[in-house]
This record gives structure tokens, sequence and C-alpha cells, in this order.
């Protein structure tokens, strides 16, 4: 742990003064602090803190610019008498009709029978409520008579918890404003307040919570935004630092001379992508740190290749190399490349899977032990306890948020302690790569080798099946192959969705005699799966069908058609990486969804797959359309929160907070200067760093 010269011990008054007990408000008691802290809320820091999450927008709209279901404040004349209706005891329909503007529409209101006698023919009212386009008709939440009745433009909507009331933590706060205002003061460095124009932190707070037009909202939030993603960035680039300088790697001092012999030995000449990216990679090997990389590139982007060219680096640095990867089709098939591109350098490159039995899993052990393994490559086999290397100097592991992190962790205390390199063919939307990975380095493949043809795909609905056998037909008969890809191995009681055992049987029949079916899932056995994927990649089966089993790495170039059942069912991420086993070779190829989306959401995702074919643009789509949450599958995510910040749409903001921070952490200043002290204390309470207790 790094330990941290706080600077001077002074007292910092204003932080003091706003981290007093919320009951030093004037107005809030003991039972009502009881019920704030309930909601977390303990200090008069954290009362001014509680963001509104919406806010109530009384600004009177017409209502041709409303769209379905949205909320809305508008003005009329009321057109009728009010009908009420009473449903149950203490239910109640209030009916009127409201002409507003030139439209005549109906206001519903629930439960407040006492407005019958309050509303009256051709008075004013304004009216607030959710608006149902098709009904032209108001829900109404609130209902004032007369003119501009309401004087606000805009109320704050809080969060709130038992007994405390929207109405009262709007109490609340202007009590702790009035009261402390004044004391509320600026956290973040000037230098950034100019550069971006951020408006500071008392008026901004003020807006927030007393809001006046909508451009000093906006500005608002965006100071907080900005505010939000700086210290939580700061965080991490702490973190980084580090990490890195008390990570006693390795230094690989590899031998170029032989490294470079080696990549002109590669059938092709590396992109610019893959050159940037391998440079990245052997400064981290060279360097004296432990490397933490995560490489992010496309299916087919050539990670394949980055990655033997780092494990032969490793090799003539006098150290083992180790891929590890999730499946063991993949495990077998990067064995034989690896083996076919190494081998040739007396580079030794062994596999080792849990069908790797008896003696020779003994002797492959040793010879692991004794150093005559060069390269291992496997499944989670790798990580078992008896599996033993000389000199582990590099650990890849190949999609890497399939291991659980307590995996990784295994692999890499194998060796001293190792570079390691996680490949990932799921691009990470940028936005999730800098939070969830902000304390990992990240290199990028963003470009395709030359000469790929874009993958053409298309939408369809199920009952165009006769045209889509039609289509795998025609690709059939000029010799290609094709994969039919199916959610679920067996039918299920719960699920409508095919499966692939029923649509290998439908397949089978109709291509009977001409092209043979193999079926694919993961309840086969590995010698099974194994006899199926061989005879698919020798084309002595031209029509795979399976399970996403196929998803990860598979390489049968000669398949240039993909036909994907129930897509809706699928990631956007996950029918990109199933996407990618075609378009491998020179041919122009094909994906088709079958598909029926009922959701508008689940359109648009369909829609977005025919529309592109780069992973980093589908990616931020579906965390988009999904949230975060989803993406990497509910609250295991470890996502951070933000207040009012919102990963997604203000990622740019999060960039620049990003190369702000890391800039600051790495500057002799901010280490220095007494201007940081209040961002090194943040750090400091945050365990980011030790350092003296400050009283
Ligand atoms: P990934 O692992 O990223 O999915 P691979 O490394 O398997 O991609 O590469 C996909 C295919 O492209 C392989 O057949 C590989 O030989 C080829 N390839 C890799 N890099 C290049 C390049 N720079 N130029 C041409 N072909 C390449
Ligand atoms: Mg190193």
């Amino acid at each position: 742990m790094a330990v941290l010269e706080i600077g001077i011990n002074k007292p910092l008054n204003k932080v003091n003064m706003l981290n007093q007990s919320i009951t030093a408000v004037k107005g809030i008691g003991g039972e009502t602090a009881e019920a704030l802290a309930e909601m977390n809320l303990l200090t008069v820091k954290d009362l001014l803190e509680h963001f509104p999450y919406r806010y109530e927008d009384y600004r009177l709209k017409d209502l041709a610019e409303i769209k379905h279901d949205e909320r809305v404040t508008v003005e009329g004349k009321v057109h009728s008498e009010p009908s009420l209706v009473y449903y149950g005891r203490k239910r109640s329909r209030l009916t009127l009709r409201v002409l507003v503007d030139r439209y005549l529409i109906q206001a519903v209101v629930f439960n407040q029978p006492y407005l019958k006698n309050k509303v009256n023919l051709n008075e004013t009212v304004t009216i607030t409520g959710k608006w149902d386009q098709h009904r032209q008709t108001i829900t109404v939440n609130q209902l004032y008579t007369g003119e501009s009745a309401q004087n606000k433009d805009f109320e704050p909507v809080y969060a709130v918890k038992g007994k405390i009331t929207v109405k009262g933590i709007r109490r609340f706060i202007k009590l702790a404003f009035s009261q402390f205002g004044n004391e509320i003061a600026e956290t973040l460095p000037d230098h950034y307040m100019t550069a971006y124009r951020l408006m500071n932190r008392r008026d901004a707070l003020q807006i927030m919570h007393f809001p006046s037009g909508p451009n000093d909202m906006k500005q608002a939030r965006r100071r907080f935004v900005y505010e939000e993603f700086f210290y939580f960035q700061l965080k991490m680039q702490a973190l980084r630092k580090i990490e890195r300088e008390n990570s006693h790697g390795i230094g690989q001092h590899y031998e170029l001379a032989r490294l470079m012999k080696f990549i002109d030995s590669l059938p092709f000449s590396l992109t610019d992508a893959q050159k940037r990216v391998v440079n990245e990679i052997l400064a981290d090997m060279k360097s004296p740190y432990r490397m933490n990389r995560l490489l992010q590139g496309d299916v087919g982007s050539g990670k394949t290749a980055v990655a033997s060219i780092a494990l032969f680096a490793a090799k003539t640095a006098g150290y083992q190399g180790a891929l590890m990867v999730p499946t063991e089709i993949l495990a077998e098939q990067h064995a034989q490349s690896l083996t076919s591109l190494l081998e040739p350098f007396n580079i030794r490159c062994e596999l080792l899977t849990s069908s790797v039995k008896g003696k020779r899993r003994k002797q492959l052990l040793a010879a692991l032990q004794s150093g005559e393994i060069d390269i291992l490559i496997g499944t989670h086999a790798l990580i078992q306890e008896e599996v033993e290397f000389k000199k582990l100097g590099l650990v890849i592991t190949d999609e890497q948020h399939r291991f659980g992190v307590g995996q990784r962790r295994i692999l890499r205390e194998k060796g001293e302690s190792p570079d390691v390199l996680f490949m990932t063919a799921t691009p990470i939307p940028r936005t999730l790569a800098i939070t969830v990975f902000g304390e990992m380095d990240v290199s990028i493949i963003d470009e395709m080798p030359a000469g790929r043809k874009a993958i053409e795909t298309y939408w369809t609905k199920p009952d165009t099946l006769d045209r889509v056998l039609g289509f795998m037909e025609k690709e059939l008969s000029a010799g290609q192959q094709v994969y039919v890809i199916c959610p679920l191995i067996e039918e299920s009681d719960k699920l409508d969705v095919q499966n692939a055992i029923d649509v290998h049987a439908v397949m089978s029949h109709h291509f009977h005699g001409r092209y043979e079916a193999g079926l694919m899932h993961g309840r086969l056995n590995s010698e099974e799966k194994e006899k199926v994927m061989t005879d698919f990649s020798q084309n002595k089966v031209q029509l795979l069908v399976s399970t996403t089993v196929v998803e990860v790495g598979v390489n049968v170039p000669n398949a240039t058609m993909m036909v994907i059942y129930d897509a809706e069912r699928f990631g956007l991420a996950q029918l990109h990486q199933l996407r990618g086993r075609v378009g491998r070779g020179d041919k122009q190829s094909y994906c088709i969804l079958l598909a029926d989306p009922k959701s508008e959401v689940g359109k648009e995702r369909m829609k977005i797959m025919t529309e592109t074919n780069d992973g980093f643009v589908l990616s931020e789509k579906d965390l988009e359309l999904r949230g975060p949450g989803d993406f990497f599958g509910r609250k295991q995510s470890g996502l951070p929160e933000f207040k009012v910040a919102d990963m997604v749409h203000d990622y740019r903001a999060l960039e620049t907070a990003r190369n702000d921070a890391a800039l600051l952490i790495q500057s002799e200043e901010f280490w220095t200067k007494e201007e940081y002290l209040p961002l090194r204390v943040y750090l400091q309470e945050q365990g980011v760093l030790e350092g003296e207790k400050l009283d």
C-alpha cells in the first residue's frame, strides 16, 4: 500500500459542518431523523445530496406534441358536468370533458369524489397527469381550478421510504438548505470548473432541489454528472497506479529478432490495429510491472494471431505460457492452430483437457513441470492443483468473462506473478469497459483484416421457412456449408422455442439424400462433440444444427450461411458472436434471423442486427436497450451506481472524467499541492490510500 503524505493536518471546517447529524437541521427532530436514517440519510450532507430522481413538469404544453403515456400539464375549460361513479366502498372515478385549445379531451380522476363539487362547467382548470393518446384521456394526478393556479414550472420528485413523504422531504431539504446552504463548498479543482464551464456546487445543488428554467437544470445536472464520474475515476485510476507500482511482476526480455522472424512467417501481414496492440502487450511484458490487460476485438479480428505472438515472446524470454479457453472444442482448435504456427520454431505446445487421462496425463504434467512444454492450452482443467509449471510467465484467457474471478486468480497464482492478458470477442461497450475494467489496461483491435466481406443479415418471420430452406439449398448446392442455431436442446414445457433435436429432424428430412445434417449440443460428451465438429470441418456434414455451443471461436471458413431460430431470445452481443462463425472465408456470407418479436425493443434489436456488422456499435445499442444490469447479468455486475449520472447516456462525460483523473493521478502536483488535498483526503477515506488518520 502506498503511504500518503496527506499534507497539512488542518481541520476542514466546511466539510465538517455538513457532516453533522441530520438533527442539526432546525425543524428535524429525533423521530424524523430516525425515519430519514431508514433512507440512509444520516448527515446534513446526505440530505442535501439526496437528489430528485425526476421532475414534475408543469409547463403548459400543446397536446399535439405529447407522446402516448407521457406526463403532461394542460390548461382548459370544463366542457361537461363531471360525472362521478363509485365502485367498491372507497373507490370512485370522476370523469369530465375538458376543452384544451382545439382538442376536446377527457380527464379521469380516481378516488377524489369531493372534486365533483369543486369543478364547474366552463371553469378553467389546470390538470397534470398521464396522457393516453389513443383514448384522448388524461389520468389526473393533480387538478387546480382557475388559471395558472400552479406557479412553479418544475417540482422535484424524490425517492422516499416509510413515514417520509415527498412533500416532507422537500420541506426538510428546504430547511437544510436555508440553514447550511452557505456551507456548501466546491469539490472540483478550479482547473476543471473553468475548462468545462461548470456551475459551482452550491448553485448547482440549489437548482437540483429548487429548479428554475430547463437550461439551468441542464447545467446543474451536467455539473454533477462530471463530479460523480470524476470522483469515481479518481478512485479507479489511483487503484490502478497502486496496483502497477506494487505488482512485482517479471520483466520478460524477449528476443526481438526471433520474434520478428516469427511475425514474418505468419501467412498474412498484421493489420495496423494488431501491430498496435502487439506493441502494447510487449511493452507490458517487458516492463517489471505485472500486465493486467484486456484485449478486445471483434470476432475474426485476429486476436489469436496476437496471442501467438505474445506466447512466442514469452518463450524467447525463457518463460512458459498458458492459454485458457472456455470449451474443449475451442481448446482443441487453438491447440491445433498454435501448434502449426509455433512448432516450426521448436516451440512445444500441448493440450490439456479433462479428457486427457491416465498415463498420458501424467507424462504431460511431468513435462510441464520440467519445462519441456512451452505452451499449455486447455480449459479450466489448467487450474487444477496438480498442474504445475516450471516458470510461468504469461497467462492468456480467451473470452474472459466466462471465467469466474476466482478461477482467474488461481491461474495467476500458478506462476510467480505472470503477466495476464484477457481476450474477449464480446465487444464490451466502451462505457462499461472504462468502468468495470477501470483498473485494467485495455487494448482494442478495431480493424478487420483486409478483404473481409461484410455478412449480409436478414430478419424474417418464422412462417417464411420455406423460402429460407430454398436459400439454404442454394448455398449448399454451391458447395458451401450452413449452421442452424436453436436456443434449446430439447422441447421444454415452459418455452415455446424450436429445439435443436426437432430442427435437426426437420432438416435431415428436408435435405435427405442430398446433404448430411449433424447435431451438436451441450449434452453430447466430448468425443461425440469432437466427431461432429470434425465431420463438419471436413465437410462430411454440410449442415450443422446446434445450440449456442458453437458460439465461441469455431472456425470453418467454408460455412457461409447461418440460420438462427428464435433470434429474439438472444442478446445482441450473443447474436453477433454467433454470426461471426460465418464470413470467415472469402465468399459472401449470410445470416438469417428467424424471429417474431412482440415488443418494440425486440423489433428494434432485430433491425439493428441487419444494419450493422460492427460489434461495438451493437454492444452499445444492446446496453442502451437493455441497460447495464441486463448486459452483465443482474446484481452480480458490480457496476457502480451513480445518483445523477447515467453511464450510457453520459458516456462522453465518463470518458472525459477518466482522462482527466488519469492525468491528474499521474501528475506530480496531485501528490504535493494543497489544492488537491481534499481529493487526497477523499482517496484516503475510500481506503485507496493509507495515511495518517485525520482527526
Ligand atoms: P479472432 O480470434 O479475433 O476471432 P482469429 O485470430 O481467429 O480471430 O482470426 C480469424 C482469421 O483471420 C484466421 O483465419 C486468421 O488466420 C486470419 N487473420 C488474422 N489476422 C489476419 C491478418 N492480419 N490478415 C489476414 N488474415 C488474418
Ligand atoms: Mg511484465
